[in-house]
């Protein structure tokens, strides 16, 4: 199995994340990525750099003027009086009743708060000098996956940081400000008819499963920690299911909170049936260790013992299959699922 992974992905270094009122250090930082690396390193992966391909695969997904907001943000920032520092949202367009008539694009704001209101999502983002390059290189991992498998190779494993799920055409999200997964999947159509992406992180992929809604050649399937009361809140539930010719082509199993092994094993099963119903051709799992009990966001009882049995799960659909890194954020924990996790897939995906 060939490993991606591209050391400019280190140099976002968030300082300041905000969670139940009250601003606290960033969790999602490089020492993420060092120890995922050094926890694989055993396996005998073979590591690859990423070629990068430019803006074009980024842009069949993301939106232009989105794209042009993180490269600018940062120096745009500085002309602010006092900067602080790092880039945070301070407002947001109104989206509720009576938004849809009044025009709220961002064609008409000029400066740094106005943008950064309209393209960012959460106080989960703090953008810093090195946050477009870091952002650009892990979609450009996730590129370099998916390019091995057009190349006919049966599996990659992208470790991409920061990671992408949350992140929606337009708007960076809980940590998130280029859609890996979603970037990787497009790719991937360029030869695969049917692509489906198997998502489960212990939050649900809103960005991806946004980017997808309407489209019928891309399933999105998650199993997640129900939104009702957790992280992103407002998508997520069993009902979304699609939208025209999407329709059907987007499932959510919600787990409850204090859900164990056997609850998620059996969701991931779940998920594995959508996407061999769904006819899937390559597959691309957006793979977090976050629902670890020991992870400090999980709200589930899921311990290290169910990560080898997904991999199993996941391993058993038989599909060329890019696995993408996306949350984890107990140190300990990710050493453990990500390398046990990787072993039991190849041990049944040869
Ligand atoms: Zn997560």
């Amino acid at each position: 199995m060939k490993l991606f992974f591209s050391p400019t992905q280190l140099l976002h270094r968030p300082q300041q994340y905000f969670r139940f009122g009250r601003i606290g250090t960033a969790l999602e930082n490089p020492d993420r990525m060092e120890t995922l690396a050094a926890s694989l390193a055993g396996l005998g992966l073979m590591r690859h750099e990423p070629a990068d391909h430019g803006l074009d695969p980024i842009l069949a997904v993301h939106d232009a003027a989105y794209v042009r907001f993180l490269q600018e943000i940062w120096g745009l920032w500085q002309t602010l009086p006092d900067a602080g520092p790092e880039v945070l949202p301070n407002i947001h367009p109104y989206r509720g009743a009576g938004s849809d008539l009044i025009r709220q694009d961002r064609s008409r704001n000029t400066g740094p708060i106005g943008l950064t209101g309209y393209h960012v999502g959460d106080m989960s983002c703090a953008m810093g000098s090195g946050t477009w390059a870091a952002a650009h290189a892990s979609a450009q991992t996730a590129i370099a996956g998916a390019d091995a498998l057009l190349a006919g190779e049966r599996h990659a494993l992208a470790l991409c940081r920061p990671p992408g799920h949350h992140c929606y055409r337009d708007r960076a999200n809980g940590f998130c400000f280029l859609n890996n997964a979603a970037i990787a999947a497009e790719h991937l159509r360029s030869r695969f008819g049917k692509v489906a992406i198997l998502d489960f992180d212990t939050h649900h992929g809103d960005g991806t499963q946004a980017i997808f809604y309407a489209r019928g050649d891309v399933l999105v399937a998650s199993c997640h920690t129900d939104p009702a009361d957790y992280y992103p809140f407002f998508a997520g539930f069993a009902d979304e299911r699609g939208h025209g010719a999407g329709e059907g082509a987007n499932l959510n199993l919600p787990l409850r909170p204090g859900a164990d092994d056997d609850d998620y094993l059996s969701a991931v099963r779940g998920l594995a049936a959508a996407v061999t119903a769904f006819g899937a051709e390559a597959l691309v799992v957006s793979a977090g260790w976050d629902a670890h009990r020991d992870d400090p966001l999980s709200k589930l009882a899921v311990t290290g013992n169910a990560f080898p049995r997904l991999g199993e799960i996941i391993a058993g659909l038989g599909l060329p299959t890019l696995i993408v890194q996306e949350g984890g954020y107990s140190l300990a924990a990710i050493a453990e699922a990500a390398p046990s996790f990787i072993t039991a897939f190849l041990a049944v995906h040869r």
